[in-house]
């Protein structure tokens, strides 16, 4: 039997290891950190490709994972749902920075676009679409429930560097998402500081999403029993601290686009800082003879949406 050493317990860790456990890899998980303390429990988290790229492997990726998604909605107890929601489009952002949504959103099902008379003031144009959305704290316990069931084991750990785990098996997937900067040496890598904030749910049933704010991608996500409100995008910035204007704009931005949040209460505030990088790190090298490293790291503001895809890949390299 192959052996495996997936480091990192965040979604792309966690969907990594159970395309290999369930391949029939031996796998362990080494991990500095479990849910919910990683970057991956405080995502929102809707499917949609944010700050990442390369555009052809990011819809390559993203697409299977929205099939992947959509297979869980009818398990209850993965925190995956399909709902139906907006995304909107400023007045003025030109036909060309649209192209990538586009592509991403042509696997979307029930996707329209609406009619102009339909849209918040100041957006010229709408999708209707239908879309995977996961809640984090459910999700990532069952993907562990799902690892753990198939046979694979958990191991609290940090390592100083990734030498550690090559020394200890055959085949190592790092999947520890911005600290790669440090045990990779990766310059390339940067964080991107996100702030979400937790409000009462009231009636909302559908999300709306606008990626094109320059404050920020604007969006609200009803879950099960709240409703996530988003964001921030401050490249560089590391500051875990909540800070009380952005929460103030992410409200109002909100409220602009989802009337019903005119009074919503506020339940908790968070911030986490994406692992941006140019492109998603997904490659395999050979640090010595018979052994192999393969990389899945920097997937900014889409380590959800891409995570079943990416988690493909790596199954393919390590076969
Ligand atoms: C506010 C916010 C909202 C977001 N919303 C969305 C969304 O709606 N949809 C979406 O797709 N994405 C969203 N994202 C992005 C998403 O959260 C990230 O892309 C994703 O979490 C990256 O996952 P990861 O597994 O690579 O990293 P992480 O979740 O950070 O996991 C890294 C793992 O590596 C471990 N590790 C690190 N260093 C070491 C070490 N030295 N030794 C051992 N283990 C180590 C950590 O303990 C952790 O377990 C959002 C992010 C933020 C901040």
């Amino acid at each position: 039997m192959k052996h495996a050493i997936v480091v990192g317990c965040g979604v792309v860790g966690l969907s990594s290891a159970i395309r290999l456990v369930e391949a029939g890899f031996e796998v362990e998980i080494w991990t500095r950190d479990l849910p919910p303390r990683t970057t991956s429990s405080v995502a929102g988290a809707i499917w949609y490709p944010y700050k990442v790229a390369p555009a052809d492997k990011v819809a390559r990726w993203a697409h299977a994972t929205y099939a992947a998604l959509e297979k869980l909605v009818g398990d209850e107890s993965s925190g995956v749902v399909m709902r139906l929601g907006t995304e909107l489009v400023p007045a003025g952002v030109p036909e060309r920075a649209t192209a990538a949504a586009a592509e991403y959103r042509r696997c979307a099902r029930s996707l329209r676009e609406l009619h102009p008379e339909f849209l918040p003031p100041g957006f010229s144009r709408g999708f209707e679409m239908q879309v995977p959305i996961a809640e984090m704290p459910l999700y990532l316990e069952y993907l562990l429930r799902r690892f753990e069931r198939a046979g694979g084991r958990v191991i609290e750990r940090t390592l100083d560097t990734l030498e550690r785990a090559v020394e200890a098996c055959e085949c190592v997937v790092n999947c520890t998402g911005l600290a790669s900067r440090e045990l990779c040496n990766d310059r390339e890598m940067k964080a991107v500081r996100g702030q979400i904030l937790r409000v009462e749910r009231g009636a909302i049933e559908r999300f709306v999403l606008d990626d094109f704010d320059a404050r920020g991608v604007t969006y609200v996500i009803p879950r099960s029993k709240d409703c996530i409100l988003g964001g921030t995008t401050d490249e560089g910035a590391e500051e875990l601290v909540p800070d009380e204007a952005a929460t103030r704009s992410i409200l109002a931005r909100c409220a602009s686009i989802e009337p019903q949040l005119q009074q919503a209460r506020i339940l908790s505030v968070a911030v986490g800082l994406r692992p941006g990088r140019s492109a998603v790190r997904l490659e395999k090298s050979t640090p010595r003879p018979g052994r192999t490293l393969i990389h899945n790291y920097g997937h900014g503001g889409a380590g959800l949406t891409l995570s079943w895809g990416c988690a493909d890949d790596v199954l393919a390299l390590a076969r």
